[in-house]
């Protein structure tokens, strides 16, 4: 099936006691069973639910993996997957990924054992010399936040899978959803999300999920799932199922929008520089134009100083202030205040997160409204 056809359909299959068009949540905690040891496949809801396994399947067919596990955040699915690596192990990552992920292997798994180095992703020869003997798991994002780097999924995945005794590659792909990127097809073994983003896309929910390319990993995540107990709820699956019927729809929006607005900005005098990969421009446009079918709704733009970048942000109207990416609600924010706070100011300043750089999440207004917006915040 298409695509789209997929995002309404796979795992939505009428409900069979109902014939429900939408699947019900199942908002339970047990099941009963008929007799000791025979029950309908559902013992306990952290283990099983039907309304989280139709999100899973739905997944699992759009990212075009062997299965997927649906966690309580997308922090929750990262944790999970870093399970996969043991103490002793090391890890190569992209220095821009996530500040949360970030935050999570350097402060809470580094503390059992595991090593890390964290590289200039978009460049295969840094990240070909980052292998150590140890290295299990390569960490890739692409698009990354907030200077929008892409990084070459398939040529990183034949290193890693080329590397002495094998090494996992995640991707993390939240930036660019299914809809524009499928990193299993590429090379990759493993797709986390956020659900909170595009997924979702109503700004409603937090979650996350991981889908693996292999049988034998599917089911380590279902352990994992089930022994750390990082669920994503019954309602919220929900949410996800049901934004995800319109992910090709609210895409393709959110892309037409976000290359009008990133040519707006190309094009205005007070913006030094913009990132967005579907520029020609961008460092990586030929190879985002190769790996990925669109370029997303994801821009930063340089004002040229914190206190130009701080006025700005003051005099937007429609595009609201705040942390997070993907609703349909375009969101706008100041990386080096908020998402990379923590890391300290120098580093920042070598990747890019200058104190005047601004990031927008482009939502599916009128793209008119959008630009109005924004010049009437450039100009004042
Ligand atoms: N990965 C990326 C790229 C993100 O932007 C985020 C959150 O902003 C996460 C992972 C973590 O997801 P969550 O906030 O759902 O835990």
């Amino acid at each position: 099936m298409g695509f789209s056809t997929d995002c309404i359909h796979a795992g939505n299959a009428p409900d069979p006691t109902t014939g429900a068009v939408s699947v019900p949540i199942y908002q339970t905690s047990t099941y009963v069973q008929e007799a000791l040891g025979k029950h309908k496949g559902y013992e306990y809801a952290r283990t099983q639910n039907p309304t989280r396994k139709a999100l899973e399947e739905n997944l699992t067919v759009l990212e075009k993996g062997a299965g997927a596990r649906a966690f309580a955040s997308g922090m929750a699915a990262i944790t999970a997957v870093s399970t996969f690596v043991k103490a002793g192990e090391h890890v190569v990552c992209s220095n821009m990924t996530y500040g949360g992920t970030y935050r999570y292997y350097t402060k809470i798994l580094a503390r059992y054992g595991v090593t890390f180095s964290f590289v200039d992703t978009s460049d295969i020869e840094t990240v070909r010399k980052a292998f150590q003997p140890s290295t299990r798991l390569l960490h890739l994002e692409s698009p990354t936040n907030p200077t929008m780097q892409i990084c070459d999924i398939a040529a990183l995945s034949q290193i890693a899978h080329a590397h002495e005794g094998g090494a996992l590659v995640v991707v993390d792909n939240t930036f660019a959803s299914p809809f524009f990127q499928k990193p299993l097809t590429l090379g990759a073994d493993i797709v986390v999300h956020s659900t909170t983003k595009f997924l979702n896309g109503h700004s409603d929910s937090v979650g996350g999920i991981a889908v693996a390319k292999s049988a034998e990993h599917v089911e380590w995540l279902s352990f994992v799932q089930n022994s750390s107990g990082a669920i994503l709820s019954p309602f919220d699956s929900w949410l996800v199922l049901r934004g995800i019927k319109t992910l090709a729809a609210r895409m393709e929006r959110h892309e037409s929008n976000g290359r009008a607005i990133a040519a707006h900005l190309a094009g205005h005098p007070k913006i030094h520089k913009v990132n967005y990969p579907g520029l020609p421009d961008h460092p990586q446009h030929a190879l985002a134009k190769r790996q990925m079918t669109g370029f997303g709704a994801l821009i930063s733009f340089e004002l040229g100083s914190y206190e130009k970048a701080a006025a700005f942000l003051a005099k937007v109207r429609l595009c609201s202030l705040g942390e997070s990416l993907g609703g349909v609600e375009t969101l706008i924010s100041h990386p080096a205040t908020m998402t990379h706070a923590s890391i300290p100011e120098d580093e920042r300043n070598r990747l890019g997160v200058t104190p005047g750089l601004v990031r927008i999440s482009v939502g599916i207004e009128d793209v008119e409204d959008l630009i109005a917006d924004l010049d009437g915040a450039l100009e004042s």
